[in-house]
This record gives C-alpha cells, structure tokens and sequence, in this order.
C-alpha cells in the first residue's frame, strides 16, 4: 500500500518484491525533490533537550559524517525519529539452550534457504517471519518444525514437511522440548521472534524508556508527552506502513502548526493509559481464553466464580505476556488508530476499502499462506476491491467462505483429538469434575 499522494506503478502482482518497494521510494524521492534533504552516511549520535532563551524548547542534534569522520551539532525546533525497530533482535529466554549443539540464528541473519538443504529446522514463532521463513525453507530442508503457542493450528495448508508443534520450553543437546511435553531433534534453532525498540542516540533528559517492549511516554503511540515537538513515527507494529506513517506524520504536524491543540500532558497520560488499560483488558482475556484452552491456565472452579472477583482472578491467573504488544495494532487496530487520528486532525478520512481490502489479505494470509502472493488485487476509483488468481476474476467473498469452510473442516481433521481433548479437560476444569 502505498503513500496517498503517490501510488505504485501499475504492475502485473500485487506482493511486489523489495527492490520494487526501494524503487518507488527513490521515485517518491525524485518526484518531490527530496534528496535534496537527505543526508546519506551520516550517523545520529545524540539528541538532546536544550532550553531556549524564549523559555521554548529546542533539540541539539550531534550527527557524525561517516565519509569524513567528522562531528556535528546543529540545532533544531522539532524532532521526528524514525530509526526503525527491526534491527536489534529479540532472542527469548530458553531453558537450557547452551546445552543445544546445533546451529541457533534469529531472523534478522536469514538470507535464503539453501544452507538449511536436508537439515531439520526448528522455526520459533509463527507470525510474518516465521511463516514466510518457514514456507522457503521447508522447500530444502529435510524437516520444518513450526514453533508456536497459537491457540490451535495454522489453519493453512502446508507443505507436508513442515511440523506445528507448541512453543519450545526448553532445549537439551540435539533438539527441543515443547509446551505439551513432546520433544524432537533439530540441526538448527531459527528464531522469527521479533525486535526490540533501541534509541541509543536519546540522551538520558529526553526521558523516553523501553520497558516490556512499550516506548514511554508516548501519546497515541506517536507524540513525546513532556516534548511535544518531539515524535516517533512507525512504532505500531502489524499495520500497513506506509498510509499508517502518512497519517502519523500529518497529525504531527498539524500539532506542529497548531492546526490542532494537543491536550496538557497529563491529559495525554491519562489518555496514554486509557489506551493501555483497554489493550490489557482485551489482551488478558483473550490471553485467558487461550491458556485455559491450551490447559496452561487452571480455571476457576464454580465456588470460586463469584461474579465480581472472577475477571480480577482470571486475569491474575494468566499475567504476563501481552503488555508487550501495546504496539501491536493489527486489522481493526491500526484502522481504527489512522481514523482517530485523521479526524482529530481534520486529515483526509481513511479509505473505505482499507478495513475490508486488509481483513482480506489476512484471511488469505491465514487460509491459503501457498497461494497467497498469487492473488492480484485492484482497488477501482469508488473504493471496490477486485480480485484476480490464476488469470480470472475471484469472487471473493463465495471464495473466502468456502475456503475457510474447508480449512476449519481440515484442521479438525488434522487436530481433532487434540482440539476435543482441551475442548474436554477445560470443560471439565469448569464443572469442578
Ligand atoms: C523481514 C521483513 C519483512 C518485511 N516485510 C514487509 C512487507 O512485506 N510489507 C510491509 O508493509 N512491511 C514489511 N516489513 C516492515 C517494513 O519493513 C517496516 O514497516 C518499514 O521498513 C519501517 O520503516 P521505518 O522507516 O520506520 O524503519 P526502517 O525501514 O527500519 O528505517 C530506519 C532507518 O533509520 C536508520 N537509522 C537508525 N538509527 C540511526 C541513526 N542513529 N542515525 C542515522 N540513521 C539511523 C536505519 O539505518 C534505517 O535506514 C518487513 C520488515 C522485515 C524486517
């Protein structure tokens, strides 16, 4: 998806290739004669707070010039910082894993598929990466174990080397241990388990910390709440980049040109902790619904359930493991997010094929990960999405009921006794049996 005021070339596919996605970049860049403004090899140092003499408050900015060597510092009224967050791999923590005698790597150094020819692959985590690593090299390797705690399968077909199997809870010297107990043997560990959020170049006074994966103190995910002038864009995560960041930018600068009036900052807190209350709710109950499905999670039996400490107790049951993905924003998430922050900011509304041409591509991503990137999508002028494959035009919506049928119905077949038996152990747990 591209920046709405410059759309991709007209090409055959709708999942480009990377060089494709540099290239209109470089052809965004020319178009608004911008490279002028860009400085290449030039690496941020520091950013700092400086007060002014009008009682204002500025950033200096230490810049160092990796061509000549040489250290800069030049002063500026606002801040935008877009340094990325898929650099630093995040590597979790596995029991016994300096006793594993295979090969371990994270996403991050994966190039292709061929050094991985016969081997058996341990692939942990199966979101974006993991699936898109796991489906190129499933096509070498002799065996794919896919690693993950979803609540139940890929509901995809796969190809038939590629192995689900629970997330790994702990490795001894030729394999691993899995949620459920089972174990198997691996030549190689491949973590697709995302990044972590670094800002080395923040000094210390700009104040802003990382903890559990959340950028503090950050109002709609975007604005430093104690440095207004100062904003992060492309923190969310799982969301369509380009028009989320258009957005961004957009409400940035109207704050910046007092177009809007941004709350006092402890009105953004308090909204900024809203936002994080709701994400914990939902997060923690969809969390529970999952781990007492999995059994991870002992329900409460029906003395326990009385109706006003039960949510409180089934929440502190299964903490942990969802505030770290307040930046994730998903489908409707980062939908609804571009929407508050367009109208706030009197921006151009949301497309209104966004939710629907999104939600599409998910569910394919979700039910036919095989055939995915073959389908062409064209959106016409009054917003309606068409759908090619194979060289014919697809009707959606029959398609998608119809294939999430089958699947739903496959994956039965596939898990039918593990699905019946956690459906019967929770079940169980409830009735105090
Ligand atoms: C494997 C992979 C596949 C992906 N596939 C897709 C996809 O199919 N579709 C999609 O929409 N998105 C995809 N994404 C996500 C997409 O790449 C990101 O959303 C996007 O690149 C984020 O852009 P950004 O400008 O915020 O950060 P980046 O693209 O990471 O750019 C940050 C830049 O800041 C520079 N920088 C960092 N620190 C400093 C410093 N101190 N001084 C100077 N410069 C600095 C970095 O060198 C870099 O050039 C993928 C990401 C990964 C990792």
């Amino acid at each position: 998806m591209a920046f709405p005021d410059f759309p991709f070339p007209a090409k055959e596919e709708s999942f480009v290739h990377h060089t494709d996605v540099l290239s209109y970049l470089e052809e965004y860049t020319n178009h608004y004669n911008l490279r002028q403004y860009i400085k290449f090899r030039h690496h941020v140092e520091k950013v700092k707070p400086v007060d002014r003499d009008d009682g204002s408050n500025g950033w200096a900015v230490t810049v160092q010039d990796l061509e000549t060597n040489t250290t800069t510092t030049s002063f500026c009224d606002s801040i935008l910082v877009c340094n990325g967050h898929y650099s630093v791999p995040m590597m979790p923590p596995i029991k016994d894993i300096d006793k594993f005698r295979g090969q371990q790597m994270h996403s991050h150094d994966y190039r292709e598929p061929e050094p991985f020819r016969g081997l058996r692959v341990a692939v942990l985590g199966a979101s974006a990466s993991g699936l898109d690593i796991s489906l190129e090299v499933a096509s070498v390797a002799k065996e794919v174990l896919l690693s993950h705690n979803h609540p139940v399968q890929i509901p995809s077909e796969l190809p038939p080397n590629i192995r689900q199997v629970r997330g790994i809870v702990a490795a001894y010297e030729d394999g691993f241990v899995f949620g459920d107990g089972s174990q198997a043997d691996a030549d190689v560990l491949l973590c697709c388990t995302g990044y972590e959020f670094t800002f080395p170049f923040l000094s210390e006074e700009c104040g802003v910390t990382v903890e559990n994966n959340i950028v503090k103190p950050l109002y709609k995910h975007l604005i430093h709440t104690a440095f207004p002038t100062m904003a992060f864009v492309g923190i969310p995560f799982q969301i369509v980049p380009f028009p989320l960041f258009d957005v961004q930018v957009q409400f940035f600068l109207s704050s910046l040109k007092q177009d809007i009036t941004l709350p006092d900052k402890t009105a953004m807190d308090q909204d900024t902790q809203a936002a994080f209350a709701e994400h914990i709710d939902k997060g923690k109950a969809v969390k529970f619904f999952l781990a007492v499905l999995t059994g991870d999670v002992t329900p409460l039996t029906h003395e326990e359930m009385d109706a006003d400490t039960v949510h409180a107790l089934q929440r502190l049951r299964c903490s942990g493991g969802q505030d770290r993905h307040y930046h994730r924003m998903g489908v409707e998430g980062s939908v609804r997010y571009m929407e508050e922050l367009s109208t706030s900011a009197h921006l151009s509304p949301v497309p209104s094929y966004m939710l629907w041409f999104y939600k599409l591509v998910f569910m394919r991503m979700l039910f036919s990960l095989l055939t995915i990137k073959q389908h062409r999508y064209v959106v016409e002028a009054g917003g309606r999405v068409r759908e090619w494959h194979n060289g014919r035009e697809v009707n959606t919506v029959w398609n998608l009921r119809r294939l999430v049928v089958v699947q739903l119905m496959r994956l039965m077949w596939r898990d039918f006794w593990g699905v019946f038996s956690f459906a019967t152990k929770t079940l169980r747990k409830y009735l105090g049996l």
